[in-house]
Protein backbone atom coordinates (compact mmCIF):
# COMPACT_ATOMS: atom_id res chain seq x y z
CA UNK A 1 0.00 0.00 0.00
CA UNK A 2 1.23 3.48 -0.74
CA UNK A 3 2.11 5.40 2.18
CA UNK A 4 0.40 7.88 3.50
CA UNK A 5 0.33 10.96 6.02
CA UNK A 6 -1.48 9.58 9.09
CA UNK A 7 -2.82 12.59 10.10
CA UNK A 8 -6.47 12.64 8.94
CA UNK A 9 -7.65 9.58 6.82
CA UNK A 10 -10.51 7.68 5.40
CA UNK A 11 -10.63 3.86 5.49
CA UNK A 12 -12.87 2.39 2.65
CA UNK A 13 -13.70 -1.14 2.91
CA UNK A 14 -14.03 -3.01 -0.12
CA UNK A 15 -14.72 -6.20 1.22
CA UNK A 16 -17.99 -4.52 2.49
CA UNK A 17 -18.63 -2.73 -0.41
CA UNK A 18 -18.89 -6.20 -2.03
CA UNK A 19 -21.19 -7.86 0.96
CA UNK A 20 -23.78 -4.52 0.69
CA UNK A 21 -23.76 -5.05 -2.66
CA UNK A 22 -24.02 -9.13 -2.75
CA UNK A 23 -27.37 -8.38 -0.33
CA UNK A 24 -28.94 -5.27 -2.85
CA UNK A 25 -28.52 -8.23 -5.43
CA UNK A 26 -30.59 -10.10 -3.71
CA UNK A 27 -32.96 -7.51 -3.09
CA UNK A 28 -33.75 -7.22 -7.05
CA UNK A 29 -35.72 -9.78 -9.29
CA UNK A 30 -34.11 -11.28 -12.30
CA UNK A 31 -35.55 -8.40 -14.36
CA UNK A 32 -33.15 -6.27 -12.17
CA UNK A 33 -29.70 -5.39 -12.61
CA UNK A 34 -27.73 -2.85 -10.11
CA UNK A 35 -26.38 0.20 -12.04
CA UNK A 36 -23.73 1.45 -9.47
CA UNK A 37 -24.60 5.55 -8.54
CA UNK A 38 -20.67 6.15 -8.49
CA UNK A 39 -21.10 10.45 -8.88
CA UNK A 40 -19.08 12.81 -6.94
CA UNK A 41 -16.34 10.64 -6.53
CA UNK A 42 -18.95 7.74 -5.86
CA UNK A 43 -19.77 9.75 -2.76
CA UNK A 44 -16.82 10.68 -1.66
CA UNK A 45 -14.78 7.00 -1.20
CA UNK A 46 -12.83 7.75 -4.37
CA UNK A 47 -14.66 6.40 -7.91
CA UNK A 48 -11.74 4.32 -9.35
CA UNK A 49 -11.15 2.08 -6.61
CA UNK A 50 -15.03 1.47 -5.76
CA UNK A 51 -15.59 1.33 -9.62
CA UNK A 52 -12.82 -1.03 -10.52
CA UNK A 53 -13.90 -3.55 -7.49
CA UNK A 54 -17.56 -3.40 -8.44
CA UNK A 55 -16.30 -3.70 -12.03
CA UNK A 56 -13.75 -6.65 -11.88
CA UNK A 57 -14.80 -8.04 -7.99
CA UNK A 58 -18.94 -7.62 -8.41
CA UNK A 59 -19.80 -7.92 -11.95
CA UNK A 60 -21.42 -4.18 -11.88
CA UNK A 61 -21.26 -3.70 -15.65
CA UNK A 62 -23.64 -0.32 -15.42
CA UNK A 63 -22.22 2.80 -13.69
CA UNK A 64 -24.52 6.15 -13.47
CA UNK A 65 -22.49 9.41 -12.60
CA UNK A 66 -23.66 12.94 -12.50
CA UNK A 67 -21.55 14.56 -15.80
CA UNK A 68 -19.14 13.85 -18.97
CA UNK A 69 -16.01 14.33 -16.59
CA UNK A 70 -17.29 11.57 -14.09
CA UNK A 71 -18.21 9.24 -16.97
CA UNK A 72 -14.95 9.65 -18.74
CA UNK A 73 -13.40 8.90 -16.05
CA UNK A 74 -15.37 5.79 -15.38
CA UNK A 75 -14.64 4.81 -18.93
CA UNK A 76 -10.87 4.45 -18.09
CA UNK A 77 -11.01 1.84 -14.94
CA UNK A 78 -14.63 0.23 -16.58
CA UNK A 79 -13.74 0.11 -20.56
CA UNK A 80 -16.40 -2.62 -21.27
CA UNK A 81 -19.25 -1.08 -18.87
CA UNK A 82 -21.88 1.09 -19.63
CA UNK A 83 -21.82 4.31 -18.06
CA UNK A 84 -24.63 6.71 -17.82
CA UNK A 85 -24.94 10.04 -17.24
CA UNK A 86 -28.09 11.35 -14.76
CA UNK A 87 -27.73 15.07 -15.24
CA UNK A 88 -27.10 17.97 -17.53
CA UNK A 89 -24.19 17.80 -20.27
CA UNK A 90 -23.39 21.12 -22.15
CA UNK A 91 -24.18 20.05 -25.89
CA UNK A 92 -21.55 21.90 -27.15
CA UNK A 93 -19.83 18.59 -25.62
CA UNK A 94 -22.13 15.88 -27.20
CA UNK A 95 -19.47 14.83 -29.79
CA UNK A 96 -17.36 13.31 -26.54
CA UNK A 97 -20.50 11.70 -25.10
CA UNK A 98 -20.68 9.46 -28.44
CA UNK A 99 -16.77 9.08 -28.35
CA UNK A 100 -16.64 7.19 -25.53
CA UNK A 101 -19.80 5.30 -25.68
CA UNK A 102 -21.38 6.92 -22.72
CA UNK A 103 -25.14 6.81 -22.32
CA UNK A 104 -26.91 10.76 -21.52
CA UNK A 105 -29.90 11.43 -19.81
CA UNK A 106 -32.30 13.69 -22.18
CA UNK A 107 -34.43 15.53 -20.58
CA UNK A 108 -36.56 17.65 -22.92
CA UNK A 109 -37.29 17.53 -26.96
CA UNK A 110 -34.68 20.85 -27.33
CA UNK A 111 -32.34 19.74 -25.05
CA UNK A 112 -32.16 16.63 -27.82
CA UNK A 113 -32.01 18.33 -30.75
CA UNK A 114 -29.33 20.54 -29.45
CA UNK A 115 -27.49 17.12 -28.38
CA UNK A 116 -28.46 15.74 -32.09
CA UNK A 117 -26.99 18.93 -34.18
CA UNK A 118 -23.53 18.85 -32.26
CA UNK A 119 -22.20 15.08 -32.54
CA UNK A 120 -21.24 13.61 -35.60
CA UNK A 121 -21.85 10.29 -34.19
CA UNK A 122 -25.32 9.04 -33.06
CA UNK A 123 -25.68 9.74 -29.57
CA UNK A 124 -27.06 6.92 -26.90
CA UNK A 125 -29.54 8.19 -24.48
CA UNK A 126 -32.64 7.36 -21.87
CA UNK A 127 -35.29 10.10 -21.99
CA UNK A 128 -35.83 11.37 -18.33
CA UNK A 129 -39.86 11.41 -17.38
CA UNK A 130 -40.59 13.98 -14.60
CA UNK A 131 -43.06 12.26 -13.05
CA UNK A 132 -42.90 14.19 -9.54
CA UNK A 133 -39.75 15.41 -8.25
CA UNK A 134 -40.03 18.70 -10.14
CA UNK A 135 -36.04 18.65 -11.56
CA UNK A 136 -35.72 17.51 -14.98
CA UNK A 137 -37.58 15.79 -17.73
CA UNK A 138 -40.34 16.04 -19.71
CA UNK A 139 -43.77 16.77 -17.74
CA UNK A 140 -46.92 15.82 -19.11
CA UNK A 141 -50.12 15.57 -17.21
CA UNK A 142 -51.26 12.06 -18.60
CA UNK A 143 -48.99 8.90 -19.96
CA UNK A 144 -50.53 9.24 -23.15
CA UNK A 145 -49.32 12.86 -23.69
CA UNK A 146 -45.33 12.15 -22.54
CA UNK A 147 -45.29 9.16 -25.19
CA UNK A 148 -46.32 11.37 -28.17
CA UNK A 149 -43.34 13.38 -26.89
CA UNK A 150 -40.91 10.65 -26.83
CA UNK A 151 -42.37 9.11 -29.90
CA UNK A 152 -41.22 12.82 -31.26
CA UNK A 153 -37.81 12.88 -29.94
CA UNK A 154 -37.19 9.52 -31.30
CA UNK A 155 -37.16 10.62 -34.49
CA UNK A 156 -34.13 13.41 -33.98
CA UNK A 157 -31.44 11.98 -36.23
CA UNK A 158 -28.10 10.70 -34.22
CA UNK A 159 -30.01 10.20 -31.15
CA UNK A 160 -30.70 6.62 -30.19
CA UNK A 161 -33.48 5.79 -27.56
CA UNK A 162 -32.33 3.07 -25.58
CA UNK A 163 -34.82 3.33 -22.54
CA UNK A 164 -37.04 5.67 -20.25
CA UNK A 165 -36.76 6.81 -16.65
CA UNK A 166 -37.53 9.11 -13.82
CA UNK A 167 -36.91 10.10 -10.37
CA UNK A 168 -38.50 9.25 -7.30
CA UNK A 169 -38.90 12.27 -4.32
CA UNK A 170 -40.20 10.71 -1.50
CA UNK A 171 -39.49 6.86 -1.91
CA UNK A 172 -37.35 6.69 1.33
CA UNK A 173 -40.86 7.76 3.46
CA UNK A 174 -43.29 5.50 5.02
CA UNK A 175 -45.70 8.16 5.54
CA UNK A 176 -48.65 6.94 3.18
CA UNK A 177 -49.14 10.35 1.51
CA UNK A 178 -46.08 10.05 0.30
CA UNK A 179 -46.35 6.61 -0.20
CA UNK A 180 -49.05 7.60 -2.77
CA UNK A 181 -47.51 9.99 -4.04
CA UNK A 182 -44.36 7.68 -5.00
CA UNK A 183 -46.94 5.21 -6.08
CA UNK A 184 -48.34 7.66 -8.35
CA UNK A 185 -44.79 8.52 -10.06
CA UNK A 186 -44.26 4.87 -10.42
CA UNK A 187 -47.62 4.31 -11.81
CA UNK A 188 -47.02 7.07 -14.51
CA UNK A 189 -43.69 5.75 -15.63
CA UNK A 190 -44.97 2.71 -16.00
CA UNK A 191 -48.16 4.00 -17.88
CA UNK A 192 -46.04 5.83 -20.45
CA UNK A 193 -43.87 2.72 -21.29
CA UNK A 194 -47.22 0.55 -21.53
CA UNK A 195 -48.60 2.89 -24.05
CA UNK A 196 -45.18 3.14 -26.19
CA UNK A 197 -45.00 -0.64 -26.07
CA UNK A 198 -48.92 -0.79 -27.64
CA UNK A 199 -47.78 1.64 -29.92
CA UNK A 200 -45.00 -1.08 -30.80
CA UNK A 201 -42.22 1.20 -29.44
CA UNK A 202 -39.83 -0.88 -27.21
CA UNK A 203 -36.82 0.17 -25.23
CA UNK A 204 -34.36 -1.89 -23.22
CA UNK A 205 -34.85 0.26 -19.77
CA UNK A 206 -36.95 1.93 -18.07
CA UNK A 207 -36.25 2.45 -14.95
CA UNK A 208 -37.44 4.36 -11.70
CA UNK A 209 -35.63 2.73 -8.61
CA UNK A 210 -32.92 4.55 -6.86
CA UNK A 211 -31.37 3.39 -3.11
CA UNK A 212 -34.94 3.63 -1.31
CA UNK A 213 -37.00 2.06 -4.34
CA UNK A 214 -34.95 -0.84 -4.47
CA UNK A 215 -34.98 -1.69 -0.44
CA UNK A 216 -38.39 -0.35 0.43
CA UNK A 217 -40.85 -0.89 -2.81
CA UNK A 218 -38.70 -3.15 -5.21
CA UNK A 219 -40.26 -3.90 -8.52
CA UNK A 220 -39.31 -6.30 -11.30
CA UNK A 221 -40.78 -3.28 -13.75
CA UNK A 222 -37.32 -1.54 -13.43
CA UNK A 223 -34.96 -2.74 -15.50
CA UNK A 224 -32.03 -1.39 -13.29
CA UNK A 225 -31.91 -0.29 -9.77
CA UNK A 226 -29.61 2.95 -9.67
CA UNK A 227 -28.39 1.99 -6.24
CA UNK A 228 -25.67 5.24 -4.44
CA UNK A 229 -26.25 5.51 -0.75
CA UNK A 230 -27.68 1.86 0.02
CA UNK A 231 -24.23 0.47 -1.46
CA UNK A 232 -21.95 2.65 1.10
CA UNK A 233 -23.90 1.19 3.74
CA UNK A 234 -26.01 4.47 4.58
CA UNK A 235 -29.65 5.45 4.71
CA UNK A 236 -31.56 7.06 2.53
CA UNK A 237 -33.30 8.74 5.19
CA UNK A 238 -32.41 7.85 9.51
CA UNK A 239 -36.03 6.89 10.31
CA UNK A 240 -35.89 3.97 8.26
CA UNK A 241 -33.88 0.85 8.63
CA UNK A 242 -31.90 -0.81 5.83
CA UNK A 243 -31.78 -4.58 5.15
CA UNK A 244 -29.20 -6.32 7.65
CA UNK A 245 -25.79 -6.85 6.37
CA UNK A 246 -25.43 -4.03 4.82
CA UNK A 247 -22.77 -1.39 6.90
CA UNK A 248 -20.86 1.39 5.58
CA UNK A 249 -18.04 1.13 3.66
CA UNK A 250 -15.72 4.50 5.01
CA UNK A 251 -14.65 5.10 8.26
CA UNK A 252 -12.13 8.58 8.99
CA UNK A 253 -9.65 8.67 11.74
CA UNK A 254 -7.30 10.73 12.63
CA UNK A 255 -4.95 11.17 15.46
CA UNK A 256 -4.67 13.00 19.08
CA UNK A 257 -1.12 15.80 18.66
CA UNK A 258 -1.37 17.34 22.40
CA UNK A 259 -2.94 16.36 25.66
CA UNK A 260 -2.75 18.54 28.32
CA UNK A 261 -4.71 19.85 31.55
CA UNK A 262 -6.75 23.21 31.55
CA UNK A 263 -8.26 24.63 34.84
CA UNK A 264 -11.56 26.34 36.43
CA UNK A 265 -11.48 29.74 33.68
CA UNK A 266 -9.13 28.37 31.22
CA UNK A 267 -10.87 28.92 27.62
CA UNK A 268 -10.79 26.92 24.56
CA UNK A 269 -10.63 27.34 20.61
CA UNK A 270 -11.85 30.52 18.59
CA UNK A 271 -14.26 32.65 19.80
CA UNK A 272 -13.94 31.55 23.68
CA UNK A 273 -17.37 29.66 23.53
CA UNK A 274 -16.10 27.32 25.90
CA UNK A 275 -14.34 27.89 29.04
CA UNK A 276 -13.75 25.48 31.76
CA UNK A 277 -15.62 25.28 35.46
CA UNK A 278 -13.61 22.47 36.45
CA UNK A 279 -10.42 21.02 35.93
CA UNK A 280 -10.06 18.58 32.85
CA UNK A 281 -8.02 16.82 30.63
CA UNK A 282 -8.48 17.78 26.94
CA UNK A 283 -6.99 16.38 23.46
CA UNK A 284 -6.39 18.06 20.71
CA UNK A 285 -7.03 15.83 17.18
CA UNK A 286 -5.62 16.53 13.58
CA UNK A 287 -8.99 16.94 11.80
CA UNK A 288 -10.84 20.05 10.87
CA UNK A 289 -13.33 21.80 8.48
CA UNK A 290 -11.40 21.29 5.85
CA UNK A 291 -11.09 17.92 6.22
CA UNK A 292 -14.52 17.96 5.48
CA UNK A 293 -15.80 17.52 9.41
CA UNK A 294 -18.29 20.55 9.66
CA UNK A 295 -17.83 23.23 11.80
CA UNK A 296 -21.40 23.01 12.43
CA UNK A 297 -20.11 20.12 15.30
CA UNK A 298 -18.51 22.65 17.73
CA UNK A 299 -19.29 21.59 20.96
CA UNK A 300 -22.37 19.13 19.79
CA UNK A 301 -20.32 16.32 17.86
CA UNK A 302 -18.44 13.01 19.61
CA UNK A 303 -14.95 11.22 18.92
CA UNK A 304 -14.76 7.70 19.86
CA UNK A 305 -11.04 7.13 21.36
CA UNK A 306 -10.11 4.16 22.63
CA UNK A 307 -13.31 3.11 21.91
CA UNK A 308 -14.88 6.10 24.40
CA UNK A 309 -17.36 8.85 23.63
CA UNK A 310 -15.61 12.20 23.92
CA UNK A 311 -17.20 15.31 23.33
CA UNK A 312 -16.02 18.21 21.43
CA UNK A 313 -14.92 21.29 23.02
CA UNK A 314 -15.26 24.62 21.66
CA UNK A 315 -15.01 24.85 17.92
CA UNK A 316 -13.98 23.32 15.45
CA UNK A 317 -11.23 25.24 13.65
CA UNK A 318 -9.70 24.84 9.64
CA UNK A 319 -7.49 21.82 10.04
CA UNK A 320 -7.58 20.73 14.17
CA UNK A 321 -10.41 20.41 16.79
CA UNK A 322 -10.28 19.51 20.41
CA UNK A 323 -12.00 17.15 22.91
CA UNK A 324 -12.56 15.96 26.49
CA UNK A 325 -10.57 13.39 27.49
CA UNK A 326 -10.91 13.66 31.76
CA UNK A 327 -12.57 9.96 31.65
CA UNK A 328 -9.91 8.68 28.86
CA UNK A 329 -6.52 7.24 29.23
CA UNK A 330 -4.58 8.36 26.00
CA UNK A 331 -1.71 10.31 25.03
CA UNK A 332 -0.30 12.31 21.72
CA UNK A 333 -0.09 9.50 18.71
CA UNK A 334 -2.97 7.70 19.55
CA UNK A 335 -5.58 7.11 16.67
CA UNK A 336 -9.36 8.43 17.37
CA UNK A 337 -12.53 7.44 15.16
CA UNK A 338 -14.46 10.69 13.50
CA UNK A 339 -16.82 7.84 11.84
CA UNK A 340 -17.09 4.12 11.87
CA UNK A 341 -16.67 1.30 14.50
CA UNK A 342 -14.12 1.73 17.79
CA UNK A 343 -14.43 -0.47 20.59
CA UNK A 344 -18.06 -1.65 21.21
CA UNK A 345 -19.15 2.05 20.17
CA UNK A 346 -19.66 3.36 16.28
CA UNK A 347 -20.93 6.71 15.33
CA UNK A 348 -21.97 6.73 11.69
CA UNK A 349 -22.29 9.35 9.10
CA UNK A 350 -25.79 9.43 9.24
CA UNK A 351 -25.22 9.81 12.92
CA UNK A 352 -23.19 12.51 12.83
CA UNK A 353 -25.61 14.23 10.01
CA UNK A 354 -28.67 14.46 12.38
CA UNK A 355 -26.35 16.39 14.74
CA UNK A 356 -26.27 19.32 12.73
CA UNK A 357 -29.25 18.97 10.33
CA UNK A 358 -27.85 16.88 7.27
CA UNK A 359 -28.22 13.51 5.40
CA UNK A 360 -25.26 10.93 5.98
CA UNK A 361 -25.14 11.68 2.34
CA UNK A 362 -23.92 15.13 2.83
CA UNK A 363 -21.35 13.88 5.45
CA UNK A 364 -19.53 11.46 3.16
CA UNK A 365 -19.37 13.03 0.26
CA UNK A 366 -18.05 15.94 1.81
CA UNK A 367 -14.85 14.67 3.48
CA UNK A 368 -12.32 16.85 1.59
CA UNK A 369 -9.90 15.87 -1.44
CA UNK A 370 -6.75 16.40 1.78
CA UNK A 371 -8.23 13.47 3.67
CA UNK A 372 -6.54 10.14 1.54
CA UNK A 373 -8.40 7.40 0.96
CA UNK A 374 -7.40 4.16 2.43
CA UNK A 375 -8.29 0.53 0.75
CA UNK A 376 -8.82 -1.87 3.02
CA UNK A 377 -9.99 -5.77 2.75
C1 LIG B 1 -28.17 10.26 -7.09
C2 LIG B 1 -29.22 9.60 -7.86
C3 LIG B 1 -29.56 8.26 -7.59
C4 LIG B 1 -29.02 7.49 -6.42
O1 LIG B 1 -29.73 7.85 -5.25
P1 LIG B 1 -29.51 7.06 -3.88
O2 LIG B 1 -30.54 7.61 -2.98
O3 LIG B 1 -28.13 7.43 -3.42
O4 LIG B 1 -29.65 5.64 -4.17
C5 LIG B 1 -30.46 7.64 -8.45
N1 LIG B 1 -31.02 8.31 -9.48
C6 LIG B 1 -30.74 9.61 -9.74
C7 LIG B 1 -31.41 10.28 -10.88
C8 LIG B 1 -29.85 10.31 -8.94
O5 LIG B 1 -29.59 11.59 -9.20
Amino acid sequence: MKPYLKRAWAEVSLSQLGRNIEIIKNLNSQNTEIMAVVKADAYGHGDEHICKYLYNECEIKYFAVSNLDEAIAVRKYCPDSEIFILGYTPPEYAHEIAQYNIIQGVISTEYARKLAHNTPAPIRCHIKIDTGMGRIGLKHDTPELCADEIENIMKTEKLSVEGIYTHFAVADSDIPDNIAYTNKQEKFICDTYKILTERNIKFRHMHFMNSAGTCYRNNPASTLARVGIVMYGLHPDISLDIPKGIKPVMSVKAVISHVKTIRKGDCVSYGRTFTADHTMKIATVTVGYADGYSRLLSSKGEILVHGKRCKIIGRVCMDQLMIDVSDVDTQAGDIVTLIGKDGNDCITADELAGIYGTIGYEVVCGISKRVPRIYIK
